[in-house]
């Protein structure tokens, strides 16, 4: 089975993948990953490390020949998920082609729903702390810690990361808002879109993946 997995920032698309993982072995390929993969003494990895610095995309032909590169390897063979790829219509075109040449087929696309304010509230309400990595939430009534701003277990204080703030939050949300629309559409038309309720647990979204699926295959 292979998978591509589409999601807004916050909707548990990492959760998502690694329990794909566990349950079929499929392996996650996430193009952020395969990006910092490159060898920082290459001139390649030198040029990714200057764009990703400056927050500028990486050219779509750099991002598709390592993606192309990933999938010729053998332990794609059990199945996949692509993560945060293809990203924009131009890389859903290069995915057809790549699978026509190494005669692979994306069986679903999965499109993990959660509502702006959500995923909002699970951004800007993350806390971490500091000494066992442990995160938390204050803003969405899961996670919370029982003390105010304190870790349940160490009894230090909470810390945000630089990222979770409003701002990086929406730039985010409004890309891929932009960007994934079309790809939806087009997957929804392929027929081969599955789209999950993201708003609750990380086992609910992956018990309704499972019943889909699994009536699907049963048909
Ligand atoms: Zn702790």
């Amino acid at each position: 089975m292979n998978l591509i997995l589409i999601a807004p920032p916050a909707a548990g698309k990492g959760t998502m993948a690694s329990m794909l993982h566990e349950k079929y072995g499929l392996v996650c390929i996430s193009a952020g990953e395969l990006l910092r993969g490159v060898d920082p003494n290459t001139e390649l990895g030198q040029e990714i490390r200057a764009l990703q610095a400056k927050r500028e995309l990486v050219p779509d032909e750099i991002t598709n020949k390592l993606m192309k590169e990933r999938l010729m390897k053998d332990d794609i063979k059990n199945g996949f998920i692509l993560d945060g790829y293809p990203r924009h219509m131009p890389q859903v075109d290069a995915v057809n082609q790549m699978c026509e040449e190494l005669n692979l087929k994306i069986d679903y696309a999965l499109l993990l729903n959660v509502d702006y304010d959500l995923a909002l509230k699970r951004t800007i309400g993350r806390r971490i702390c500091p000494k066992c990595k442990q995160t938390y939430n204050v803003l969405t009534g899961v996670n919370a810690p029982k003390i105010e701003n304190m870790c349940n277990d160490c009894n230090v204080e909470l810390t945000t990361r630089n990222d979770d703030n409003e701002e990086t939050f929406k730039i985010g949300y409004s890309s891929y808002e932009k960007n994934c629309k079309p790809v939806i559409e087009y997957y929804r038309e392929k027929g081969i879109l599955v789209e999950l309720d993201a708003s609750k647990d990380p086992q609910s979204t992956f018990e309704q993946f499972e019943k889909i699926i699994g009536s699907k295959n049963n048909d």
